[in-house]
């Protein structure tokens, strides 16, 4: 036996109480006294614990994510050392007041050591090569190749050859007709003589934002001859033309404007997609008029970006989250608007269609996204994704879809901003699930119980596992789910861990709400391009127990129990420490001690 365990390293009484918690909690799984809720665990004073305990039995816990506005239950110094947030150009300071009030230390040191080993960051868009260097304990805020999302004439691109394959009713509704330019020179002039209409389109550059370089233009002269033909290198020659919304939902002051609408995915394979329930409507700061030709380079009409329109004197921001009157409302009070002054708008209609194209568009850049990630991540830990979709409603209340954002800003302008971003960083990072790094292992007692493992997010598959999911995948043909329903009848170990993480983070959720998958989610998995076993298998747990949750995870529990899922062909070790145990009805510190040297005889 090692008896590399030191008494005296039990100093911190906050330290110990908070194991014991955490690790009582996944012990009692076995006498069925469970909290669902999130957060499940609080201190005497009812405030929510720093780190929360996962719905299974070892599996680590998260770190609570919080505001300023509510308290929590204070992080034990030992703790502290390993909670680190490395800063980036674009880390808000909404940002700073979450995770600091969470507990993490800001690193603002470019000492190298200390800025090495932290643990999550909120950074730009990284090469694709640069997500090979992220340790697979570390949160990255993006995915390799989500510029498939964000640049909008990769987007278009991805749109326009969904819309070629399915249909156009099913992907080429929600967007207004797109043209890649150089490229799709010939197409647009086609598009523009046989229109026999007066045409307006607008005319952006594909990678750029806050409304930059973006002209409004209604003859077909208009477009710069550079357009015409692909010079190399030549950025100005590239321009995304996509037709006008001329029939725009006006509002306050007869003016237009765009929904924010937040979307985080938090896996790629299996693909899981959540949409926030608040967000931003922008508008213009001049009332809208018909008459184009005359108000053409009137950008406080046309656009509706925040970064725009502040400069206009007439701008008038608005404090109050329920507020009506202002030029920025949240998303929220929209809804509640039409729900209240604007009988003829079906708001729940309104909400559907826009998960629709959330969907589809999420589905059409997957395939690029899910090969990036396969060549370049490491663990399905590591990476997640906050787009921001930019949405237009025209004047009958229907969505199109304008743009998406990859680091849509969290920064704060206003109180107003901050009650919908604050929040929002909140439900995001806990809802994602951070963990404690493994450096912290070798240092602290109790270690064992709390820190990231990374078998859990990368196991290598076993041979039956190769075999089960090849038969899956190809019994998946013709959209035909006769042969999938008994994916879920035997489950293998990476079955379970997958399914372990994923009804986790849906506990987690907060106001999220999770798109893919879900119950109703079945019929999208006929437009993805090559359908990810992962994605069948959580498709139809979702047909089975989505709504009997707590059946679900009570069979995930009863398997883990007997299966080890994390103990790797080590059974025996896992018995014994249930046979120890499972029928405890208070867990003392001393048995503790005990588990503690369990583990480092065998992983020390
Ligand atoms: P950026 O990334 O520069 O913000 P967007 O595509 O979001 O580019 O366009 C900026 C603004 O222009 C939008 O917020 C919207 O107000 C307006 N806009 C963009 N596309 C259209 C369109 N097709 N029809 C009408 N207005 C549009």
């Amino acid at each position: 036996m090692n008896d590399n365990y030191n008494e005296n390293e039990i100093i911190d009484e906050n330290y110990v109480n908070l194991m014991k918690q955490v690790i009582n909690y996944s012990l009692n799984f076995y006498n069925k006294d469970i909290n669902y809720e999130f957060p499940r665990l609080m201190d005497s004073n009812g405030d929510p614990l720093v780190l929360q305990p996962s719905l299974f039995p070892m599996v680590w816990p998260t770190v609570y994510f919080t505001t300023e506005d509510e308290s929590m239950s204070s992080v034990p110094n030992k703790l502290k050392p390993y909670l680190k947030w490395k800063l980036s150009s674009i880390t808000a300071n909404t940002m700073k007041t979450v995770v600091t009030k969470s507990g993490f230390r800001l690193l603002r040191d470019k000492n190298q050591k200390v800025y090495k080993n932290w643990s999550a960051i909120w950074c730009k868009h990284l090469k694709s090569v640069d997500f090979k260097t992220i340790k697979d304990y570390q949160k990255v805020n993006h995915f390799p190749g989500s510029f498939h999302f964000g640049r909008k004439d990769k987007l278009w691109q991805n749109l326009r050859s969904m819309s070629a394959k399915h249909g156009f009713e099913v992907f080429g509704h929600f967007h207004p007709p797109t043209f890649v330019l150089p490229h799709d020179w010939t197409q647009l002039k086609k598009y523009w003589i046989n229109s026999g209409e007066e045409l307006v389109f607008i005319l952006k550059p594909p990678a750029s934002a806050r409304g930059q370089g973006i002209k409004i233009i209604n003859t077909f002269s208009d477009i710069p001859k550079t357009s015409r033909t692909k010079l190399k290198h030549n950025l100005k020659s590239q321009y995304v033309v996509q037709k006008y919304i001329t029939n725009p939902c006006l509002l306050y002051n007869e003016t237009k404007f765009d929904l924010r609408v937040y979307v985080l995915i938090t896996s790629i394979d299996p693909l899981r997609v959540y949409i926030y329930d608040d967000g931003l409507v922008r508008f213009a700061s001049h009332k809208y008029s018909d008459d184009i030709q005359n108000n053409r380079d009137n950008q406080f009409m046309h656009l509706t970006n925040y970064s725009v329109n502040k400069n206009n004197l007439n701008y008038v921001p608005n404090h109050d989250i329920n507020g009506q009157t202002g030029n920025k409302w949240t998303l929220k009070t929209l809804w509640r608007y039409f729900n209240h002054s604007c009988k003829e708008v079906d708001v729940e209609a309104i909400i559907s269609s826009i998960e629709d194209m959330i969907t589809k568009t999420i589905i059409s850049c997957e395939p690029f996204v899910s090969k990036l990630v396969k060549e370049n991540v490491k663990s399905r830990y590591s990476c997640f994704e906050l787009l921001g979709f930019d949405i237009m409603l025209d004047n009958a209340y229907k969505p199109w879809l304008l743009e998406v954002n990859i680091s849509p800003s969290l920064r704060s302008d206003s109180s107003l901003d901050s009650a919908v971003k604050i929040p929002l960083i909140k439900d995001m990072f806990n809802l994602i699930g951070h963990q404690i790094p493994p450096n912290f292992k070798r240092m602290e007692t109790f270690a064992e119980f709390i820190c990231f493992n990374r078998h859990y997010y990368s196991a290598v598959l076993t041979d039956e596992e190769i075999i089960k999911h090849k038969k899956y995948v190809s019994s998946f043909v013709d959209n035909s789910f006769a042969e999938t329903a008994e994916i879920v009848t035997h489950l293998t170990d990476e079955d379970i861990r997958i399914l372990m993480e994923s009804e986790d983070e849906f506990s987690r959720a907060g106001r999220f709400k999770r798109l893919l998958p879900s119950a109703k989610s079945r019929h999208y998995l006929k437009y993805f391009d090559q359908l990810l076993y992962s994605n069948l298998l959580l498709d139809e747990w979702e047909q089975q127990y989505s709504d009997n949750r707590e059946k679900g995870i009570e069979r995930i529990r009863e398997l883990v129990s007997s299966r080890h899922h994390m103990f790797y062909n080590n059974s025996e070790l896992f018995n014994t420490f249930l046979r120890n145990f499972q029928i405890n009805d208070s867990f003392e510190e001393n048995d503790a001690v005990l588990v503690i040297r369990f583990f480092h005889f065998d992983y020390i």
